[in-house]
């Protein structure tokens, strides 16, 4: 049986998710047997590569390049699954829109900016979305694992129920806001 070729982003997250997916410990080096990660902030990888298998993304959408980056691997892979609260619901990273974009960044480079204050860097970073949104708003997406953080018990039942082809009920392992 060939491996299934595997990328993992964080896009809007605090990265906690992929911190989970580390937390599987030596299942890792069992689930290594099955998969292989080709792109992620695992491993040293440029360009989100072609026909992969199975997309995982940690995180919400808040800016232009996030909406291009996730349209590029919708594109590239046969499945996404999207890993934790953030990438299904927005949770933590959509409080932005609360208070809106412009009164963001007004607070972040004018009340608190302790440089440049009253610049924003428009140039050298993306753009802001006028709402951060889950990633099931821009593309399709296969497989919801919920969670903040997701448990790695959780991942690692669903990683190996794709690996068997079996369907895993992922409520016995996670629960949005875990
Ligand atoms: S779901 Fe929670 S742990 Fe995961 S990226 Fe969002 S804030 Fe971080």
């Amino acid at each position: 049986m060939s491996k299934l070729r595997v990328g993992t982003i964080w896009l809007d997250g605090c990265s906690g998710c992929h911190m989970s997916f580390l937390d599987m410990d030596e299942r890792i080096v069992e689930l290594s047997q099955y998969m292989d990660v080709v792109y992620s902030p695992y491993v040293d990888a440029k360009e989100i590569p072609e026909d992969l298998d199975l997309f995982i993304v940690e995180g919400a959408l808040s800016t232009d390049h996030d909406l291009e980056i996730i349209k590029d691997i919708r594109k590239n892979s046969k499945k996404i699954l999207a890993l934790g609260d953030c990438a299904i619901t927005g949770n933590v990273s959509a409080m932005k829109n609360l208070a809106g974009t412009d009164a963001v960044l007004e607070k972040g480079y004018f009340d608190l900016a302790d440089f440049n204050k009253g610049k924003y860097p428009d140039k050298i970073i993306p753009k802001l979305l006028d709402k951060v949104i889950p990633l099931n708003e821009a593309i399709d997406v296969d497989y919801f694992v919920p969670g903040c953080p997701t448990p790695a018990d959780a991942i690692y039942a669903v990683l190996k129920g794709l690996v068997d082809g079996v369907e895993v009920d992922v409520s016995k392992y996670t629960r949005f806001g875990l």
